[in-house]
Parts: structure tokens; sequence; C-alpha cells
């Protein structure tokens, strides 16, 4: 009881078992980029307001960071180290192998932007997956003063975000600085790293997440996050016309059944 009172991550062992009974049953893939900024001609420094016309260059996907659950290897892609077609060639193949992508605000922000690098040179959609956006999943269950990722990995207690220098790195890497890239190259490694961590740790609320039941070939119920059968009956869900029997998963996810229960099932005589 107390280890669920405290601020402690799932055990290694709870994780290394949540881990294999996932890594089989679905392709999750962690995913977060960088991107260059716009560059422009502005007038001043105060409340701009730049206009399409001043415009000179667009931001766009400088590098990605990529890993899958259950492995060990953090994959890194750049325009630096690769070449850009190379980098978004790449990007485009593990998102068509992934059933699901883990990221932080991905759905507004690098899911869009791989997009238009792969729309600009002329490919077409990678193949579908599902997307498990973890900066959502932090709105709606709870209220951090900050909902960034530096902060809320902070808080819950896991590895948190590497410093960089700021703006002053961007600009190294746009000249070409290898010593600046190699920053580059730790800082977006880690975001992915610290992501799964936070994946882990948010596992259990999240809903919607992709079934993982459904890609395994074990009969009977399991749980729709981490794939585990290891469930313990636990009350009843009731709807307004059915009653479900309702589980708790080791990783700590609520579910139902998916069978409706007669009246016997539901007074425990059966
Ligand atoms: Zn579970």
């Amino acid at each position: 009881m107390l280890a669920l009172l405290s601020r402690k991550p799932l055990s290694p062992c709870l994780l290394a078992r949540l881990s294999l009974s996932r890594r089989f049953a679905i392709k999750l893939l962690t995913l977060d980029i960088e991107t260059s900024p716009n560059l422009a001609h502005v007038w001043g420094l105060w409340q701009q307001n730049v206009g399409l016309s001043q415009l000179l260059e667009s931001g766009e996907v400088i590098s990605f960071a990529a890993k899958w659950y259950g492995e060990e290897e953090v994959e890194f892609f750049s325009s630096f180290h690769d070449t850009k077609p190379f980098m978004v060639q790449r990007a485009h193949e593990l998102l068509s192998e992934a059933d699901a992508v883990i990221h932080f605000n991905g759905a507004r922000f690098d899911i869009p932007h791989l997009n238009r690098e792969f729309v600009e040179i002329g490919m077409t959609p990678p193949s579908p997956y599902a997307q498990i956006d973890l900066l959502k999943v932090v709105k709606k269950n709870f209220r951090f003063p900050s909902n960034k990722l530096d902060y809320v990995t902070k808080a819950l207690g896991l590895d948190h975000k590497i410093h960089n220098s700021g703006h002053t790195l961007w600009v190294k890497c746009m000249a070409g600085d290898f010593q600046a890239w190699e920053e580059m190259k730790a800082y977006n490694m880690q975001d992915v790293v610290i992501t799964e961590q936070l994946y882990d740790r948010l596992l259990p609320w999240i809903t919607g997440h992709p079934s993982t039941g459904l890609h395994d070939e074990t009969e009977g119920h399991s749980c729709p996050n981490c794939g585990s059968a290891e469930l313990e009956k636990r009350g009843k869900a009731y709807t307004s016309v059915s009653v479900f029997q309702r589980y708790r998963c080791v990783c700590g996810k609520w579910s139902r059944g998916n069978k409706r229960l007669s009246s016997v099932e539901i007074q425990g005589v059966k």
C-alpha cells in the first residue's frame, strides 16, 4: 500500500513484465522532433506583427529521435548528421511501422510538422497509426501549475530534460557547428527517454489507448492499455441499460468486460 502512496515509479520488475507483455502485442514508437525557427526581416523588437512578405525562410524539421517500446536503443536522425531527405524518409518508415505513436504535444506539433515534410517532397501518408499524446493526458486528468514536459516529469520524480543553451544552440546548429549538434542530439534523445518514462507512469490514466488485446492471440479479457491478462475482478460496471464485470489490472488501469452479465451473475449466485 505504501508503494502505491509514494511518488516512486512502478517497480522495474512490474515494468519489465508490462513491457514484455506489450512488446509482442503492439508496436509503440515514442517520437520527438526539433525544428528550426522561422527567419524573417523585422523592423522592431516589441509587439511585432510579421507579414508573410517579411518571411525569408520557414522553420522546418531539423532532427528527430525515436524509440521502440521495449527496446533499449534511441534512434536519432538529423539534417546535419544525415541528409534532410534521408531523415524525412526514415521518419516516414518508422511511423509506417508503428501501431501507435507516443509523443508530448505531437498531435499539434510533431506529427503535422512531419506530415508537411512528407507532402512537400511528394510522399503519401504513412500507414495509419494511433496517437497517444501525453500532453492531452496530463491536461485532461491533472492540474499541475505547468503542463510542460520538464515540469511534469520532475514533479513525478522521473528524469528531466537536459538543459540546453537556448536560442544560441539553434543558431549554432543552423551554422553547422558540430559541438552544438552534439548538444542538440543529446537533448532530443533525452526528450524521447523521458516521454517514454512519462508514458509508463501515466499508462493507467490513458483513456482510448489503442487496444493491445486486439493484437495478441490470447482468449478472454486483457487490459486495454498494457495487454496484461493479470486482472482482478473488482466490482461491476453499470451503464443505463446493462451491467458488466469490472476489472483492475496490475498496471492500475480499470476496464470492463464486453459481456453483459445476467441477473444471476450480478447477484453473485453463480
Ligand atoms: Zn494493464
